[in-house]
């Protein structure tokens, strides 16, 4: 099968650089090796409604260093981690850089699906107040000195986003540098060290929840092995093999499981 690459139109013209930092470098494709980028129903799955009540505790505004920023509280810590570091290792590139969005409940511009900034977990950033057009496959300086520094605190970055499918076997690009986003791996890692308890469900899934009692006690033995599905079955295969601390999540959620299944012989 043979997929073809086609020129997409830059999102406008942009602006003349104001500095070394505004302007337009080679993007490296690889930026975001290492981790995986977070679907909105994903995201759904774990943080729920972004409009719901329940989300609304752990939005929060602060100063983080060279702008204030409103978003998923524990989006906005990493952010102050990220910041302090840009502070150090870019000063200049620290003055220059301005939030143009964290936390806006939409919908990818083009598609259905919901933007990482629904919950407040991506933001946009200007670099001397120039805004970065999408889909040029070139980011302003400034950005690509950010992305390293974002991947190392679990950031995913829009300039290396991958190439969208047009139409079948056709792909252009869907660059968008000033768009950094929390990973799917991080987000599992604020999952599985217990700071989205809140927002867990009380009552236990379908899939863990025990089969009504029926009068074959064989039937029912049968019916319960297939309907039991392991809670995490869809998330093995991608990160199964590739993280450390997803292998322990792993092995806790079998054991879980296991004992669950054990409890339920009679
Ligand atoms: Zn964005």
């Amino acid at each position: 099968m043979t997929s073809k690459r086609i020129a997409r139109p830059p999102e406008g013209t942009q602006a003349a650089a104001k500095s070394k930092y505004s302007e337009l470098h080679d993007i490296d494709p690889n930026a975001n090796n290492g981790l995986q980028n977070a679907s909105g129903s994903f995201v759904a799955k774990l943080l729920g409604d972004p409009t719901s009540d329940k989300i609304k505790p752990l939005i929060k505004l602060a100063d983080v260093g060279p702008f204030k920023a409103e978003g998923f509280k524990f989006a906005v810590e990493s952010l102050k981690l990220i910041m302090s570091e840009v502070e150090v290792k870019y000063p200049e590139l620290y003055s220059r850089i301005t939030n143009d969005g964290m936390r806006v409940v939409r919908k990818i511009k083009g598609s259905s699906s919901p933007s990482l900034h629904s919950w407040g977990i991506a933001i946009d950033i200007r670099v001397d107040k120039i805004k970065d057009v999408r889909f040029n496959d070139k980011a302003l300086y400034g950005l690509t000195l950010l992305a390293p520094i974002f991947h190392k605190h679990g950031w995913y970055w829009g300039g290396a986003f991958r190439d969208k499918q047009k139409e079948k076997g056709v792909y252009w690009s869907n660059e968008d540098a000033m768009h950094f986003e929390v990973s799917k791996n991080k987000l599992l890692e604020w999952q599985n060290t217990g700071l989205l308890k809140s927002l867990i469900p009380a009552k236990l899934p379908p899939a863990l929840a025990v089969p009504k009692p029926s009068t074959s006690k064989k039937k029912v033995n049968k019916k319960a092995e297939n309907g039991l599905k392991h809670p995490l079955a869809a998330e093995t295969s991608a990160w199964h093999q590739k993280d450390h601390y997803n292998t322990k999540r792993w092995n806790i959620a079998s054991r879980l499981y296991s004992l669950h299944r054990f409890l339920r012989e009679d």
